[in-house]
């Protein structure tokens, strides 16, 4: 098999380059012509780093050469979010305001992937800050989705879904705070997974809702998705949040069979605004797990509807805390050095923030405002547990959820971007897995007539990756349920 081949799945580059079938910096070269070839017409990074990539992958071969063993991810081309640190290379979160900013540190999971001997290609564009379901909200360039370059790739992890899906790497980093990694996935016909809250550490994430952020993995298929969280996943004593807990292996439980699980589907999921065509392909992809052995049950989450504004109550309230921090001082950007500190904050904050991010600004000031705190920020916390509770009480009775990962297909670029709120119902699907801190991923289960990917979310109680994994997997392996890579970019 050819480099070019083999650059598919991360297990089979993985594998051959531990067992010596192929040299990394082999694989490194073939990334970098692709990114040549691809990088103009998607546009899905804002850094790529050629120095570090090929000399990451000679030091894997090196290693080799050495007799040491390889890590799991042994010479696989690996893309992360900009909203990640890593050391010495810029880092922007797609905002004006951290231009020219380089880390002094790597993010615990970026040092994780090198620790596994990844090789990390460079930085994928983003919505600023996060911010956003359609990348558009990035200060310097829209990115576009491989499977229809005139239309949106998700976001805000929009250039993670997207070089991965035209392959110009085999796996990414995302971060997930609403749906950024699986609404993406699911536009772009990948595997997206947001890991349980807590379950990755967020140290060297730039925090956008603290609450909710969670870093998780793009790839090609779901057995990769499920190497790199075994890598990514674990206890981290420079986050408060990481939870201690021991790591399943994710990779052995994508050949579980699923037999006997017990699946429920979310009524509220499949309500007014759902296109018809992602229902019938994820009815479609339920039938086939009934056809595995899987039962298929009825379940309802009253609380669903409440999500959109629960979340975008929280998650602003959280980013208008943490983005205090950008003020022209410590980090990037600073206008009119030689005014009072005052106008210089201000001036550095008007011309470093997009608009996106000071309507969140704004809106996240106005709910933790005296006089508007109990009424806003409270009852959102509230409800939050209210959500919470719908899906305790739901794995009660199944052991997982299927449902839609978004109501519609990738639609066009520009086509939301004049009204905010359209933009915030796209995250319905996703929005509740992630008040509830619970692991949930999209896995490709369909095309729609028009030749765009419809993604399956599958949601499992917290920790139980392992099981969301499995049934992603025995969908993927199911003839009916394939999608594989966009023509344009095979
Ligand atoms: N689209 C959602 C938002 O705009 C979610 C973003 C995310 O998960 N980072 O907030």
């Amino acid at each position: 098999m050819t480099v070019s081949e083999s650059l598919d799945s991360i297990v089979r580059i993985a594998e051959s380059v531990r067992s010596g079938g192929c040299s990394a910096e082999a694989i490194a070269r073939e990334t970098l012509s692709r990114v040549e070839a691809r990088e103009p017409s998607v546009r899905a990074f804002l850094h790529v780093d050629h120095e570090g990539f090929v000399a990451a992958a000679r030091a894997v071969d090196a290693k080799r050469a050495r007799g040491e063993e390889l890590g799991l991810l042994a010479g696989v081309p690996i893309a992360i979010k900009d909203a990640l640190c890593m050391k010495g290379v810029p880092t922007t979160a797609a905002s004006r305001i951290l231009e020219g900013y380089k880390p002094v540190y790597d993010a615990t999971v970026v040092a994780r992937l090198r620790a596994a001997d990844a090789t990390l290609v460079g930085k994928t564009n983003l919505d600023e800050f996060a911010m956003g379901s359609s990348n558009e909200n990035s200060a310097f360039a829209p990115v576009h989705n491989p499977w229809d370059l005139s239309r949106a790739p998700g976001g805000s992890s929009g250039g993670s879904a997207a070089a991965v899906s035209s392959r110009m790497c085999l796996g990414s980093l995302g971060s997930d705070t609403g749906g950024s990694i699986r609404q993406p996935a699911s536009f772009c016909g990948i595997v997206g997974v947001k890991p349980t809250y807590g379950r990755v550490s967020r140290y060297g994430l730039i925090a956008f809702a603290s609450s909710l952020d969670q870093v998780g993995p793009f790839a090609t298929d779901v057995r990769g998705a499920a190497r790199m969280l075994r890598v990514l996943a674990g206890h981290d004593p420079h986050d408060a949040t990481s939870l201690d807990a021991p790591v399943d292996d994710y990779e052995a439980a994508c050949d579980r069979p699923v037999a006997g699980l017990r699946v429920g589907i979310p009524r509220e999921y499949f309500g007014p605004g759902l296109d018809p065509e992602v229902d019938m392909a994820v009815r479609r992809a339920i039938s086939c797990l009934e056809q595995y052995g899987c039962t298929v049950k009825p379940v309802s989450m009253p609380h669903t509807k409440y999500a959109v504004a629960t979340y975008y109550v929280l998650a602003t309230a959280e980013a208008s805390s943490n983005l205090a921090r950008f003020d022209g001082v410590r980090f990037g950007l600073r206008k009119e050095p030689d005014h009072d500190l005052r106008s210089m904050y201000g001036a550095t904050r008007d011309a470093g923030f997009g608009p996106e991010v000071k309507r969140r600004i704004l809106l996240g000031t106005f709910v933790l405002s005296s006089g508007f705190y109990d009424a806003y920020y409270l009852k959102a916390q509230k409800v939050r547990t209210l959500i919470t509770r719908d899906f305790e009480a739901a794995f009660q009775e199944v052991d997982v959820l299927c449902a839609p990962t978004a109501p519609t297909t990738a639609f066009r670029l520009g086509e939301k971007t004049h009204d905010p709120l359209a933009m915030y119902l796209s995250d319905i699907d996703t929005l509740p897995a992630s008040l509830a801190g619970i692991p949930a991923l999209s896995v490709p289960v369909g095309l729609s007539a028009n030749g765009l990917p419809i993604g399956l979310q599958v949601m499992a109680p917290h920790l139980h990756e392992a099981r969301a994994f499995a049934v992603a997997a025995a969908c993927e392996r199911h003839d009916a349920l394939h999608v594989g890579a966009p023509a344009a970019f095979p």
